[in-house]
């Protein structure tokens, strides 16, 4: 069991961090013997990385959203129309993906 810092966003997004300290079944220098432990752990203050991926592709989709509600109303943007709207279910598929793999990663103690 040796000692590692980790860090923890307040979405509950967390990494392990540096090493800090080996335990006394490990002998070799530098190595770690695989179980980690932890030593400090750092708050983060912002989103994680994934959360703001997710929020930029929602901001998208509402911007989107916007256009085809302006288009509907001017008319004559068939095409347009359904084009964005394929995109905003390719990006709802995206960021349902990206939410999966963030509840995958909050409920695990071993990555
Ligand atoms: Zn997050």
């Amino acid at each position: 069991m040796c000692y590692f810092d980790h860090q923890l966003w307040p979405c509950g997004w967390w990494r392990w961090g540096s090493f800090r300290e080996q335990c006394n079944k490990e002998y070799r220098t530098g190595e770690t013997c695989g179980l980690k432990l932890i030593y400090n752990t750092y708050l983060e203050p912002h989103p994680c990385s994934k959360c703001e991926t997710m929020d930029k592709k929602a901001r998208r989709i509402a911007k989107m959203s916007d256009d085809i509600a302006r288009w509907r109303y001017e008319g004559n943007r068939i095409a347009t129309i359904e084009k964005t709207q394929r995109e905003i279910a390719e990006l709802n598929d995206q960021i349902e993906q990206l939410w999966r793999e963030h509840e995958k990663r909050k409920m695990s103690i071993s990555y």
